[in-house]
């Protein structure tokens, strides 16, 4: 099985990573570890290497791109701000153990104090056009992180794949195939990673050839407030196309159900898979071997 987002670097684990990483691979449990930022994504590249069954994704957070107080159920951090650096995050990016850019994205519900939404969208979007600008570079998939911006982000993955459409008809007129495409249709590879949206933004992301990823919040009872937001939820995980679906944990966060007020760990990702079959009406076994699989496709460059 494949963890396909998780954050064993953190801190959460400082104290007894090496231990949860045993419990990851005696339950055969595979990781693509996701930085965050500069330090984080430093410390998955360093576990990749320490540790056949890790992998690493690197990038930054749109949280990180203002500095901003992040207080939630299980964490409380304060942000710090940080530019992204092309050429730090490429060289980084060039271990064979890197497999993804991110994660990144856009992020508006922590909003920094003293600057309007505006700026904050502006802002990230810079940061994620760079990221994006690195995946294409070195043929990487995106780890895209959406919080309360689905609308902007379909909008802004829109104009990118129109734009993209525009540079491919030109290339072929002028018979110049880039070395990097292969001559291939090139939609935007990557995942939206902890989907919590509905069925209609979706299908949009699906349109546009991304991956969802599901974490533990699909096992999560209805909340009283809000039992409208659970069942949306549920119908995506019911709709989706089986060719399009990952699991996650988004571990130390998250924890499933079945865990719930624990740390979360990257093997607790089973959970994730049970309530898949569960609401598709198929066996666990089905759903660890669909989700591998398409795991390993977008991730091309895990090799074990
Ligand atoms: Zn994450």
């Amino acid at each position: 099985m494949i963890d396909s987002h998780c954050h064993i670097q953190f801190n959460a684990y400082k104290d007894d990573a090496d231990e949860v990483i045993k419990r990851c691979r005696e339950k055969n449990v595979t990781m693509n570890c996701v930085g965050s930022q500069r330090d984080t994504s430093v410390r998955a590249v360093e576990y990749a290497e320490k540790y056949d069954s890790i992998f690493a994704t690197v990038g930054l957070h749109p949280v990180h791109i203002s500095s901003t107080e992040v207080d939630e159920e299980e964490i409380r951090f304060q942000s710090r701000e940080e530019g992204f650096d092309y050429e730090f995050y490429k060289k980084l990016a060039s271990h064979p153990k890197v497999i993804g850019i991110g994660e990144c994205g856009l992020e508006l519900f922590h909003l920094p104090p003293n600057i309007n939404r505006e700026e904050v969208i502006t802002k990230q979007t810079v940061g994620f056009m760079a990221q994006y600008n690195l995946a294409k570079e070195l043929r990487l998939p995106m780890v895209i992180h959406v919080r309360d911006a689905h609308q902007e982000m379909i909008e802004l993955l829109s104009v990118i794949a129109r734009s993209e459409g525009r540079a491919t008809k030109q290339s072929l007129k002028i018979k110049i195939t880039a070395p990097h495409h292969h001559g291939e249709c090139s939609t935007i590879a990557g995942v939206v990673h902890c989907f919590t949206g509905n069925w209609q933004f979706a299908q949009e992301y699906l349109k546009l050839g991304l991956y969802i990823g599901f974490t533990g919040v699909i096992t999560f009872p209805a909340k009283k407030t809000d039992p409208k937001s659970q069942e949306e939820l549920l119908e995506v995980v019911k709709n989706c196309p089986r060719d399009r679906i990952l699991i996650e944990t988004d571990a130390p966060y998250l924890a499933p159900q079945a865990y719930r007020g624990k740390r979360c760990e990257p093997w607790m990702v089973v959970e994730v898979a049970k309530k898949i079959a569960e609401i598709r009406g198929l066996s666990l076994e089905e759903v660890v071997k669909l989700t591998e699989e398409n795991t390993r496709r977008l991730f091309y460059k895990i090799n074990i």
